[in-house]
C-alpha cells in the first residue's frame, strides 16, 4: 500500500460527484458517489487497493461526507465588475462576488457567472423576497375574500353617483378595473364595465368613463375595517416598490 497524496471532491453543474483518489506513486482511483451512465453510484474504479481506498476514507471523510483532502484550495475568483448575483439576483459590487464557469447547455459553451461571497447576503434576498411574495399573495386573497362577499348580490337599478372614499382602486383609463366605495350606509363593489367591447347597458354606476356594474351591502363596521385593512396591506406593497401599479386583474 502507498500513501494517500490527495483525495478530491469533484462535482459537475448537472450534480453529478465524483470523489477522485491518488497515491504517492501515481496511482489514482475514482469513487462514482451519484455515479453516471456508465457506473453505479457508489462504486470505485482505477487502481488502488481496497486498503487504500479504507486509508482515503480515514483521511478524507469528515461527518460521513467526503472533502477534499491534500489538495490545495480552489483560488477564488472575483468579479471585477458589479453583476448581478446567479443566486439571489441581486447586484454584487466588485470584488465582493465569486465568479464561477458554467456550462450553458442552450448555447453550448461556458460561461462565467458570479454570486456573492457571502452567501448569507443570498440567503436573506431570498427570505426577504419570499416573504415579499407572501404578503403579496395574502393581499390578493384579501381582495379576493372581499369580492366574494358582493358575488350573489343583485345590481341595484338606476345609475348611481359614489361620493364616497374609494378604496383598492384598480380603475384603468381603458374602462376596466374594479373599486369599493364606502358610502354613509352601504358599501358598493363596482366593476368597471366601460370598455369597448363591453355591454355598457348593464352599468348601474357613474364612473367618468361609460360606467361600472355596482354591486351593494349595506354598510357595517366589520366591512369597513377589512377594507381599511385591505388597503393598508396595499400601501405598504405600493411603498416597498412590489407593486408598481394595483392592477385587479380586470
Ligand atoms: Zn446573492
Amino acid at each position: 500500500m502507498a500513501k494517500i497524496a490527495d483525495v478530491k471532491v469533484w462535482r459537475s453543474e448537472k450534480g453529478e460527484c465524483r470523489i477522485y483518489v491518488h497515491t504517492v506513486d501515481g496511482r489514482e482511483g475514482c469513487r462514482y458517489m451519484t455515479g453516471n451512465n456508465f457506473h453505479q453510484p457508489k462504486t470505485n474504479d482505477g487502481q488502488l487497493t481496497n486498503e487504500e481506498w479504507a486509508e482515503a476514507r480515514k483521511l478524507a471523510l469528515v461527518d460521513n461526507r467526503w472533502t477534499n483532502y491534500g489538495t490545495q484550495q480552489p483560488v477564488v475568483r472575483k468579479n471585477q465588475r458589479a453583476q448581478e448575483c446567479a443566486t439571489c439576483g441581486e447586484m454584487v459590487a466588485a470584488g465582493k462576488g465569486r465568479l464561477y464557469s458554467w456550462f450553458n447547455d442552450e448555447e453550448d459553451r461556458d460561461e462565467w457567472l458570479v454570486e456573492h461571497l457571502d452567501k448569507s447576503i443570498c440567503d436573506a434576498v431570498i427570505s426577504d423576497r419570499k416573504a415579499a411574495q407572501a404578503r403579496m399573495d395574502a393581499f390578493k386573497g384579501a381582495v379576493q375574500a372581499l369580492r366574494d362577499l358582493f358575488r350573489n348580490v343583485d345590481c341595484s337599478a338606476g345609475e348611481h353617483v359614489l361620493t364616497g372614499v374609494r378604496m383598492l382602486d384598480s380603475q384603468s383609463i381603458y374602462g376596466g378595473g374594479d373599486w369599493f366605495v364606502v358610502e354613509p350606509d352601504d358599501v358598493w363593489f363596482v366593476v368597471n364595465n366601460g370598455m369597448d367591447g363591453d355591454d355598457w347597458l348593464r352599468n348601474n354606476v357613474r364612473t367618468g368613463g361609460a360606467g361600472g356594474i355596482g354591486r351593494k351591502l349595506p354598510r357595517t363596521d366589520e366591512l369597513v375595517a377589512a377594507l381599511e385593512a385591505t388597503q393598508a396591506q396595499l400601501v405598504a406593497l405600493k411603498a416597498e416598490g412590489r407593486m408598481q401599479q394595483y392592477n385587479s386583474g380586470r
